[in-house]
């Protein structure tokens, strides 16, 4: 365990789906400021690379896997006999897999976009719904909602005897304003509100705060996949640009910490002005 001093000197910190990207700058956050994580995501040899820069456990983790989630927890109990943070980071866009979606999106924003601009009605129509198979839906809402359900039931195994904890949920923009083509991603996003709400309500008797980010645009892998739909995005947020991890850590960060000891139930959205109300 790290001894020196921080806004999080002495917590256990489990981040799901930190190998990289939102995950990763908020397990290295918590490190700056005292925390021990402990870094799960699918690839085991991708978490032990940042766990050995951060001198933290690594746990290869599906958080759809229940059995899996439950193994990975009783082992963090065996190992450090306390959780004092979990952030529900893991996720996917349900479009890494399918760039010819995310081109035929921007194809039909910008057909639309001169349809207005003409004076006419939108000519074309997005339909991804129509193209979204049953598996696309379920893939999506499992990462999110059952993956965000199975580790936060695991952790209050943990939390719940202790008297205290935080627990983190990344949510989205998508879930709070909603967003074109992006239906399984909405409905999960909005879906660990619900979670976020409900779990902040059951446990608050425990001591346990729970709490949302909803971040905006940021410079993930996750947006890398955008391409094209990426200048369009930084023009449509206020401050002109795409955030970056840091915006979403110090989120973490506040949240996981004692200066938000009154804070439970709450969604916090770094989002440079996109989306302006919870
Ligand atoms: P990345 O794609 O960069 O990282 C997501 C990580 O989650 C990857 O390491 C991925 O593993 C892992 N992962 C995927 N599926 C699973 C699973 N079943 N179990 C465990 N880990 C899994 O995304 P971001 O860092 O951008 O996103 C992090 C979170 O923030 C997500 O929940 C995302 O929805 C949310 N978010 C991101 C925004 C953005 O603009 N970037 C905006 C709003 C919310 P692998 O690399 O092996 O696929």
């Amino acid at each position: 365990m790290t001894t020196h001093e921080g806004r999080l000197a002495g917590k256990v910190a489990l981040i799901t789906g930190a190998a990289r990207g939102l995950g990763a700058q908020i397990a290295r956050r918590f490190h700056d400021e005292g925390a021990t994580p402990i870094i799960t995501d699918l690839s085991e040899s991708a978490c032990r690379e940042l766990a050995d820069e951060l001198g933290g456990d690594a746990f290869a983790l599906d958080v759809t896997q229940s059995a899996a989630v439950t193994e990975v927890f009783a082992k963090v109990a065996a190992n450090h006999g306390r959780l004092d943070i979990l952030v529900n980071n893991a996720g996917i866009s349900g479009m890494e897999d399918r760039p010819e979606e995310v081109q035929r999106g921007y194809d039909i924003a910008m057909a639309q976009m001169a349809d207005t601009m003409a004076g006419n009605p939108p000519s074309v129509h997005p339909d991804v719904t129509l193209r979204t198979t049953d598996q696309d839906w379920h893939r999506v809402l499992a990462v999110h909602l059952d993956g965000t359900f199975f580790c936060t039931r695991e952790a209050m195994r943990i939390m719940g005897p202790k008297r205290s904890g935080a627990i983190i949920n990344l949510s989205s923009i998508m879930g709070t304003s909603g967003g074109s083509g992006a239906s399984a991603y909405c409905a999960a996003k909005a879906g660990i509100l619900g979670l976020t709400r409900a779990h902040a309500r059951e446990f608050v008797s425990q001591g346990i705060r729970v709490n949302a980010i909803a971040p905006g645009w940021i410079e993930t892998a996750m947006t890398d996949a955008l391409g094209p739909m990426r200048p369009l995005i930084a023009a449509q947020t206020p401050m002109g640009r795409m955030g970056d991890t840091d915006d979403i850590a110090w989120a973490a960060v506040y949240l996981a910490s004692e200066e938000a000891k009154f804070v439970t139930g709450q969604v916090l959205s770094p989002n440079g002005g996109w989306y302006m109300s919870q």
